[in-house]
């Protein structure tokens, strides 16, 4: 609990009806959905690292790091008191104390550093939980975990910077990283002309000596317009040389120990994840190594770019989360008219609403990181892993938006104020929807899964077909999904349309399995009924909504 109690006895007035301060929280036992995912997707072995994640990580310690480092902006430092470029971006010390925590306790490494069945269930556990705190942290976690499939396809590479990518230490220093104890990596692909399009990029690598290809040095010229998280201690990156469009390693450092020339030219004025300097910089002949194949730059770097997108449905699952916890919260502590909003009808429906979303994206994301588990042991699971990305990027970071802001909602007008974390949540929500490919590009890339990887659609279906019979509109569902898929006319056109009906009957499988059938009755009757709108609070009539709640609130 919050140590220190506030004055509720004012000259004035007594202050009455407010809610208490929500306190520690403990992320791991108080989210029932997470634990049974978790134990049923095979992580079961890792509950005790994550149970003391969980209680660790959301004190209210943390989560006023969180507030703080989001306050006091990172602010961008070019040049030293004497005029010299250092490019440093200066941060908050509470943004560094997170970095530090989530590093220690394995959040971007956990999943590479236990070979095991359940690695990346127990890693999007961690990130979903990590997120709850604060989302600006999460980026260069987001990319040390993701980069590590890049850079095992260079072994020189993979050899000189997996050991510290995985490292269990946060070392902040802007020095060499053959001197650190640690390391973090980012990426910039985006140019001004093509993000989405990264064929548009114009950025050109000429090899330095005679040598060229996998692990040859490169000069780099051009500029990108977005490199978040720049003082990570190197970068992947695109870029065009004699044999096409590759992939590079850039560092801070050259190997000679000498500041490469990685010029930060502003930070972004940003709508959410403040404590994280997004920034636009130029590369003026500017030291890199080729990573992968001359000329395959996106095959290379497309691995990092789908763990990145399986980041984006975690962490945005982990927002609704925190959303939704907020809600219940002030809602079981405010009154209106001589009754607890949580005892109001109507209010009931939003809540019970707002936790059955929140609960389908975490089944989904969870049920993802076991296909990623076994994909590379079974080709069905490595094209579920595929198409269920793309899904799962889509629609759970579309819904986290709307999530966030119903539940902002149910604070009324406290929630708008910035004390109460949900601003905060709120601006963080639409920034999954974008980076790492935009709703449109996601849908797209749906359409690119099932054309181009055969195994995709019946490692899809499969999925759905394990459910039937549980519930008459789930089954209605996979039957009406069946014909959309089997006509090609127009996809790209309907490519909304159809990954929403993915998204939701694949959603819908799950909690018919596994979660309780007050959980699934309600989203099968909603989401898979006829008029449902996308908006929260329109449950229908003989919803379960005591069992829904409950089960979401188990911490009030
Ligand atoms: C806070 C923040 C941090 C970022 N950090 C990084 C970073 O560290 N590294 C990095 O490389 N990038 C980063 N980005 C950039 C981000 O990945 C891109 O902005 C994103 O991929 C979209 O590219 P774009 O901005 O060029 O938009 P565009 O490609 O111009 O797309 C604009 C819109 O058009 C849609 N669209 C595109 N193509 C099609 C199509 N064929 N059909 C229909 N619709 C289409 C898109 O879905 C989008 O909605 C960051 C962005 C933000 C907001």
């Amino acid at each position: 609990m919050h140590p220190l109690k506030p004055l509720a006895s004012l000259p004035t007035h007594e202050v009455t009806n407010m809610p208490p301060y929500i306190g520690d929280q403990d992320l791991w036992a108080d989210d029932v959905a997470l634990r049974e995912g978790v134990a049923r997707e095979g992580a079961g072995w890792a509950v005790e690292h994550l149970a003391d994640f969980g209680s660790s990580t959301g004190t209210t310690e943390n989560f006023d790091k969180g507030e703080q480092a989001n306050r006091h902006h990172p602010e961008l430092r070019p040049y030293d008191r004497h005029g010299m470029r250092i490019n440093q971006v200066d941060y908050h010390p509470a943004y560094h104390d997170l970095l530090g925590h989530a590093i220690e306790r394995r959040v971007p490494s956990f999943a590479w550093s236990h070979q095991r069945a359940g690695a990346h269930v127990g890693h999007t556990a961690l990130t979903y939980m990590m997120n709850q705190v604060e989302g600006g942290l999460m980026c260069p976690m987001a990319m040390n975990y993701s980069a590590i499939p890049s850079l095992r396809t260079t072994p020189t590479i993979a050899e000189a910077w997996i050991p510290r990518l995985l490292s269990t230490e946060y070392d902040p220093r802007d020095i060499p990283v053959t001197r650190k104890t640690g390391a973090t990596m980012g990426m910039f692909m985006t140019e001004k002309q093509g993000g989405s399009d990264v064929r548009a990029n114009s950025t050109k690598a000429v090899a330095v000596g005679a040598a060229s290809g996998p692990g040859a040095e490169y000069r780099l010229t051009g500029h990108k317009f977005f490199c978040s998280a720049p003082m990570c201690d190197a970068f992947l990156t695109l870029a065009y040389c004699e044999g096409g469009l590759s992939c590079f390693l850039v560092p801070r450092w050259t190997p000679d120990e000498e500041r490469n020339t990685l010029m930060i030219q502003r930070l972004k004025d940003k709508l959410g994840n403040r404590s994280n300097a997004s920034s636009e910089i130029e590369l003026q002949d500017t030291w890199g190594v080729m990573v992968g194949e001359e000329g395959r730059g996106i095959r290379t770097i497309i691995d990092m770019v789908q763990y990145n997108r399986f980041y984006c449905a975690s962490s945005s699952s982990g927002l609704m989360r925190q959303a939704l916890v907020q809600a219940l919260h002030h809602t079981a502590h405010r009154s209106a008219f001589q009754k607890r909003l949580i005892d109001q009808p109507l209010m009931r429906n939003v809540l019970a609403d707002l936790a059955l979303e929140a609960e389908a994206a975490i089944a989904f994301t969870l049920r993802l990181g076991r296909a990623i588990d076994e994909a590379p042991k079974d080709p069905s699971a490595a094209a579920l892993a595929r198409i269920g990305t793309a899904i799962a990027k889509y629609w759970i970071c579309k819904r986290a938006p709307a999530h966030v802001g119903e539940a902002l909602e149910c604070l009324g007008g406290p929630g708008y104020v910035e004390e109460s974390m949900m601003p905060r949540l709120y601006r963080e929500a639409p920034l999954n929807s974008i980076w790492e490919g935009s709703g449109n590009v996601m849908c797209l890339d749906v359409q690119r899964a099932m054309t181009r990887e055969p195994a995709a659609i019946p490692a899809f279906i499969g999925e759905l077909e394990a459910a039937r019979g549980g519930n008459a509109a789930l089954d209605r569902s996979i039957d009406a999904l069946k014909d959309a898929l089997d006509d090609p006319g127009d996809f790209e056109l309907r490519a909304r349309e159809v990954t929403e009906r993915m998204a939701l009957t694949l959603q819908a499988a799950l909690l018919v399995r596994h979660a309780p059938s007050a959980v699934s009755d309600a989203f099968c009757a909603s989401r898979l009924g006829e008029r449902w709108s996308g908006a929260y609070g329109t449950l229908p009539r003989g919803v379960d909504f005591d069992t829904i709640i409950e089960r979401a609130a188990a911490r009030d």
